[in-house]
């Protein structure tokens, strides 16, 4: 096996155009260059050579790839063939590996996919069927020509796939790990992808592993992925790198956006460095994947509340990565795939110039919502500045954000300080998925009864979910584990959750709340959390005297009583709900 960093080298270094210009006659056109194409062997220039993406393109037999496949398919090498080829051609020496070197077990994979890769590009072309796909491609304004050089594809509903594929050799067994077809539990096989437009995910030797596919028309999910393989681990791989990673070293940036609708839009808009998690959060084998390539990334994600939320929980996975982090602000109601359509690149340019550390970000969030008018709301926009500085793990970076905060919400440094330090060790959180995880199993009740019970409710139904969401503030769910649900159902995304988390809330699923009075539930968490609030924000109280002033001092001796009282008002319910439960009465 030659080493992927060695192959990235040798392809950076390939020259495609002059090695095509060898047999072909080239003309440039714009940014590419055209010829007539070797592999039909056509008379019109419709064969195009994509420097800037090291890639080729015929618009008439669709022979796709780069310089590798260009060899592969010219003289019928082998990959590590085509490798060794274009090596020696520029002079690149591929270290020898002792020990085996026999062919990739996993090569029946790729062929697979490969294949079925060439025939949904087809059944997109020209298939009645995929006329629905067109017509929606037309409805986002993109073109045939571009979905071509893309490689967008057309899963079919109905047996078509499975018997093409068996035209062409492929076995069951290889289509099933690939991932391409599904058994269902009476033994028969389907197409994963039916009546989905379908975007090829490729991995960094630019090698098509897997897809995703949007629905068209009514159905769930909305975007499926191809499941975990031999060749696709969706948490090392980002939608796009493997062309993005060219322009991610010149330009020392990544652009991060939520979808593939977002990259198609941000590429065709002239940006080359942009990429997209596959349909989770941003994974930490992501996040690293992305400091290999540029120092800095810029989180274009949507402006609504869920985006939001989104854009800091993959800011703070990449600064713990020690990438520099910006945040791009769209307009109001605008994504970037709209904001490019409705407004165009200059607009999209203009957001991108405007973008934002994303400290800075988190800061202007906390002024814009008055927080920094009053001692609690300074309290609160530290509680929500805090995981961005836990998480900063460069140290001269970590300095100027102490500093900014400090400055920011008029505390001093070291009070910024002792408060980072205050973070639950990552062993306690392990330790609370390991017991809720224990418990599910179990048939027990994980910790923190209230948020659980508020967490069942919005499973309950729709309108139990609204409710939840409009009385209940996500910083107040504290349960580190339970915010990961409560902000996946909150977004409607539970397919983000991770392996422990997912468990949770399949265990919440199943449970229900078995059969008592939904409006007793959200009264009795309600109170609990009310009082653990009052009882939250007496601790701030006494954590605020220090830093306070004198005249400040007296307000908070205020606060503190009328807290107190507050709490004295709640606490003879609390109680009795507290010993209805020890009763295992209605309730617990
Ligand atoms: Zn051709």
């Amino acid at each position: 096996m030659i080493p992927d960093d060695v192959i990235e080298q040798v392809r950076d270094a390939a020259d495609l155009v002059g090695i095509v210009s060898e047999t072909v006659e080239l003309k440039r056109s714009g940014s590419d260059y055209r010829g007539r194409c070797p592999f039909h062997g056509g008379t019109h220039r419709n064969f195009a050579v994509i420097p800037k993406k090291g890639m080729f393109y015929c618009f008439v037999c669709h022979e796709a790839g780069d310089v590798f496949t260009y060899f592969m398919k010219r003289l019928g090498m082998d990959y590590p063939t085509a490798v060794r080829e274009v090596a020696r051609r520029v002079g690149i020496t591929i270290p020898e590996r002792p020990g085996p070197t026999g062919p990739d077990p996993r090569e029946p994979l790729f062929t697979a996919v490969a294949t079925a890769a060439d025939w949904f590009a087809r059944q997109l072309r020209e298939s009645p069927e995929g006329e629905v796909a067109r017509k929606y491609l037309e409805s986002r304004h993109v073109t045939m020509e571009q979905a071509q050089v893309q490689g967008l594809g057309f899963g079919p509903r109905g047996s078509g796939f499975l018997d093409a594929m068996k035209g062409l050799g492929l076995r069951d067994e290889v289509l099933l790990e690939a991932g391409l077809v599904v058994k269902r539990d009476d033994g028969t096989k389907v197409p994963r992808f039916r009546g989905r437009l379908l975007f090829p995910i490729h991995d960094l030797r630019s090698r098509v592993v897997a897809f995703s596919g949007r629905i068209l028309g009514e159905g769930e999910p909305k975007y499926l992925n191809s499941p975990e393989t031999p060749i696709f681990r969706k948490g090392q791989l980002l939608y796009n790198l493997h062309l993005a990673k060219h322009g991610m070293r010149k330009a020392e940036r990544a652009i991060l956006v939520e979808g593939q609708f977002d990259v198609l839009r941000l590429t065709l808009a002239g940006l080359e460095e942009v990429v997209a998690p596959l349909g989770t959060g941003l994974t930490d084998e992501q996040a690293a994947l992305l400091q290999r390539h540029a120092p800095q990334v810029i989180l274009l994600y949507d402006s609504d509340d869920a985006g939001l939320r989104a854009t800091f929980r993959a800011g703070d996975v990449l600064l713990r990565h020690k990438l520099r982090v910006s945040v791009a602000t769209l307009p109001e109601g605008e994504d970037p795939d709209t904001l490019v359509q409705n407004k165009g690149a200059a607009a999209l340019e203009q957001a991108l110039k405007d973008s934002v550390d994303i400290l800075e970000r988190k800061i202007q969030i906390a002024s814009r919502k008055g927080f920094l008018g009053s001692l609690s709301g300074r309290r609160r926009a530290l509680d929500r500045i805090l995981p961005t500085l836990r998480a900063t793990a460069d140290r001269t970076t970590r300095g100027l954000y102490i500093s900014r905060t400090a400055e920011a919400l008029g505390l001093r440094s070291d009070a910024v300080e002792s408060e980072i330090g205050t973070t639950p060790e990552p062993s306690e959180k392990a330790a609370w998925f390991r017991a809720a995880a224990s418990a599910a199993a179990a048939n027990e009740i994980p910790p923190s009864g209230a948020e659980r019970d508020l967490l069942l409710l919005m499973l309950e139904s729709p309108a139990w979910k609204d409710r939840v969401l409009k009385e209940v503030d996500m910083p107040e769910i504290e349960n580190d584990g339970y915010r990961q649900v409560f902000e996946a159902i909150a977004d409607n995304v539970p397919e983000q959750l991770n392996e422990m988390t997912a468990r949770v809330y399949e265990y919440l699923q199943q449970r229900g709340l078995e059969g008592r009075n939904p409006d007793e539930v959200f009264a009795g968490a309600m109170e609990r959390i009310e009082v653990r609030s009052i009882e939250r924000q007496l601790d701030e109280v006494n954590r605020k005297l220090p830093f306070a002033t004198d005249d400040e001092k007296a307000t908070l001796a205020h606060e503190k009583v009328r807290l107190a009282a507050e709490r004295n008002a709640k606490r003879p319910t609390y109680g009795i709900i507290q010993s209805a439960r020890r009763k295992g009465a209605p309730g617990s």
